[in-house]
């Protein structure tokens, strides 16, 4: 699990709440979950740390993880009336898109966000790591509502079910 962000490093920032935060926040829950249901995890950061982006993936590498699951919260300037939940993956990768897919319908559900759907993107942390990777776009900080729903931890239970629901859904799916 890959909590976005961290230290000086804030990630989007709206009505004082810090992006980094909620990343964290959101992780940690999903650690706690996946955990309890007996999976091996490991976070790339358990703190409010920076960590740049290709240490990420080479911690991930380092400890030949399955999957890859980056947790980040979105932000559109000019368009606070967006919400809802996107999840990336690498275009050069099907069982990313899969994972994407395996997570993002779990997870609207669950929330009763609104499911943007999945999205292919070329960011470092799916290009670079060897294993199946995801990263999840949990809601929109530039709307006043779903942020308070992200900074609310009953929602951030709920964002950390879904997610975990999903990864759980696409493991299984392997056997
Ligand atoms: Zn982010």
């Amino acid at each position: 699990i890959d909590p976005g962000h961290g230290g000086a490093r804030l990630g989007a920032v709206y009505e004082d709440v810090m992006e980094k935060t909620i990343n964290l926040s959101v992780s940690k829950k999903l650690e706690t979950i996946l955990k309890d249901y007996g999976y091996n995890v490991v976070m790339t950061r358990i703190k409010d740390v920076e960590i740049g982006l290709y240490e990420r993936s080479d911690i991930a590498n380092a400890v030949d993880a399955d999957l890859f699951v980056s947790i980040h919260s979105n932000a559109a300037d000019k368009f606070p009336d967006f919400t809802g939940i996107y999840t990336y993956y690498h275009p050069s990768s099907r069982r990313g898109a899969k994972l994407a897919q395996a997570i993002q319908t779990p997870l609207a559900q669950i929330t009763g966000a609104v499911d943007r759907g999945i999205k292919d993107a070329d960011f470092v942390v799916l290009r670079e790591t060897d294993m199946c990777a995801v990263l999840v776009e949990m809601g929109f900080m530039t709307n006043h509502g779903e942020l308070m729903d992200l900074i609310s931890d009953s929602y951030q239970d709920k964002l950390a079910q879904g997610i975990a629901e999903g990864i759980v859904s696409y493991l299984n799916g392997l056997k």
